[in-house]
C-alpha cells in the first residue's frame, strides 16, 4: 500500500517536474508584447494627451449621436463634451499641470466633436499645419507623461456597442494578438516608453483592457446588442470619470506602459462588410482563414501595412454597393453613366489631358488647422 503511495507520488512529482519545465521553456520564449515600468518623470510637469472617440459617450445609444450632420448629432456632442470635462477637471485635480486634447473620432465635422465653446478652458486642443493621424503620429511625445483615453469602444467581432477597429470589420492581429483602439493607442504611445492611464466606455471594452491594471476604468453602459446599449446615470458616471481620472494622475508613477515585441508579425482578419479574399492566392500573400499576414520590422511598419490592408479590404463595401445598384430602379442608368465617366477619362488620359499616376493636386488652404482624425 505504501509502496504504491510513493510510486504514485513519484508520478506526481515527475509530472509537476517536467509541467515547471515546459513552464521554463515558455518563460524563455520572446513574449508577444512586454508590460513595463514607466520612467520617472524628468522635467517635473505632468502633461497628458486625451483622446476622444464617440461610440463610448456615456450618454449615447444611437449610432446617429456619433456622426456629423444627422439631427442626433449635436446630443452626441453635449454628451461627448461633458464626459471630456469630467476627465479633465479629475485629471488637474490628479496633478497634472497640462491637458491637451485631440480628436480620435472623425465624424466628418470641420470642427473638432468636442465643442470648444463648451470643453474646460484649461484643456487645449492640438492644432497642427499639416494633417496627422493621432493614433501613430504621435505629437510632441517628449512633452507627454500619459495618454487618457474616452468614449472608446469594444474591437470588431465582440459584442460591444458599435465593436469595430479603425473601420467596421476589420479585426487587427498584432503578434497573433487581436487589439482594439485603446490599444492601438496604448502600443503606439509606448515605442516612447509613456502609459495610457484611463479610459472609458462600455463593459465589452472593459473586459478587453482588464490585464492593463494600472488603467482606471469607467463603465458608462452597458452593450445590449451591436445598435444599442443600457445607459448608466449621467451624474454618477461623471462623478466617477472625475475620481478616477485624479486617481490615474496620482498613481501615474505606479502606471506601465505596453510594446509590441519587435520585429512583429501583422495582420489583418476581417469580417462583413470588410472584404480582401481578393488577395487569397496571390503569391507572396499570406492569406488564411479570412486574415493576411505579414512580418514588420515596427510598429509603424505593421500599422501602415495593416491600414492598406484595410483599403484593399473596402472591397466589400463595393460588392454591397453594386449589389444595391443592380437591384434599384435606378441602377441600370447609374451603372451606364458609370461606364461612359470611365470611357471619358481613359480617352483623356490617352490624349494627354490628365495622368493617372500624377500626385494628386493640393489644394492651397492656407488657413486649414488639422485636430487629428478627419
Ligand atoms: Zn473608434
Amino acid at each position: 500500500m505504501k509502496k504504491v503511495v510513493l510510486i504514485g507520488g513519484l508520478l506526481v512529482l515527475t509530472a509537476f517536474l517536467s509541467f515547471c519545465g515546459r513552464e521554463q521553456k515558455a518563460a524563455t520564449e520572446v513574449p508577444p508584447y512586454t508590460v513595463n515600468a514607466v520612467r520617472p518623470d524628468a522635467d517635473g510637469t505632468t502633461r497628458i494627451l486625451l483622446y476622444y472617440d464617440m461610440e463610448g459617450i456615456s450618454g449615447v445609444n444611437q449610432m446617429a449621436q456619433t456622426g456629423f450632420g444627422n439631427p442626433e448629432y449635436p446630443t452626441g456632442r453635449d454628451n461627448l463634451t461633458q464626459d471630456v470635462n469630467a476627465v479633465v477637471a479629475g485629471l488637474f485635480a490628479g496633478g497634472a499641470d497640462a491637458v491637451d486634447v485631440t480628436d480620435a473620432h472623425g465624424s466628418g465635422n470641420p470642427e473638432p466633436d468636442v465643442d470648444l465653446a463648451k470643453l474646460d478652458p484649461r484643456a487645449k486642443i492640438i492644432y497642427k499645419e499639416a494633417s496627422f493621424d493621432p493614433y501613430i503620429d504621435l505629437p510632441e511625445t517628449e512633452k507627454y507623461d500619459a495618454a487618457a483615453v474616452v468614449c472608446m469602444h469594444a474591437k470588431t467581432g465582440s459584442p460591444g456597442f458599435i465593436s469595430h477597429t479603425y473601420n467596421g470589420g476589420c479585426d487587427w492581429i498584432i503578434n497573433g494578438k487581436s487589439i482594439n483602439e485603446t490599444e492601438i493607442i496604448a502600443y503606439s504611445w509606448g515605442r516612447f516608453g509613456i502609459p495610457v492611464i484611463f479610459a472609458s466606455g462600455d463593459d465589452v471594452l472593459k473586459g478587453q483592457l482588464e490585464y492593463m491594471g494600472w488603467l482606471e476604468y469607467v463603465t458608462v453602459k452597458k452593450a445590449l446588442s451591436w445598435t444599442d446599449a443600457e445607459l448608466y446615470p449621467l451624474d454618477q458616471v461623471h462623478a466617477e470619470m472625475e475620481a478616477k481620472a485624479k486617481k490615474a494622475v496620482e498613481n501615474l508613477s505606479r502606471a506601465k506602459y505596453v510594446a509590441f515585441t519587435e520585429p512583429l508579425t501583422a495582420g489583418l482578419r476581417t469580417q462583413f462588410p470588410a472584404d480582401h479574399s481578393i488577395l487569397e492566392g496571390v503569391p507572396g500573400i499570406n492569406y488564411k482563414d479570412h486574415t493576411v499576414t505579414f512580418p514588420a520590422k515596427t510598429y509603424r511598419e505593421a500599422y501602415d501595412g495593416i491600414v492598406k490592408l484595410i483599403r484593399v479590404a473596402g472591397l466589400g463595401r463595393l460588392k454591397l454597393m453594386q449589389e444595391y445598384l443592380a437591384q434599384s430602379e435606378q441602377g441600370p442608368q447609374i451603372i451606364k453613366e458609370v461606364r461612359a465617366y470611365m470611357l471619358k477619362k481613359y480617352e483623356d488620359w490617352m490624349a494627354g489631358k490628365w495622368d493617372p499616376d500624377a500626385a494628386p493636386v493640393q489644394e492651397e488652404k492656407k488657413d486649414e488647422k488639422y485636430f487629428g482624425a478627419k
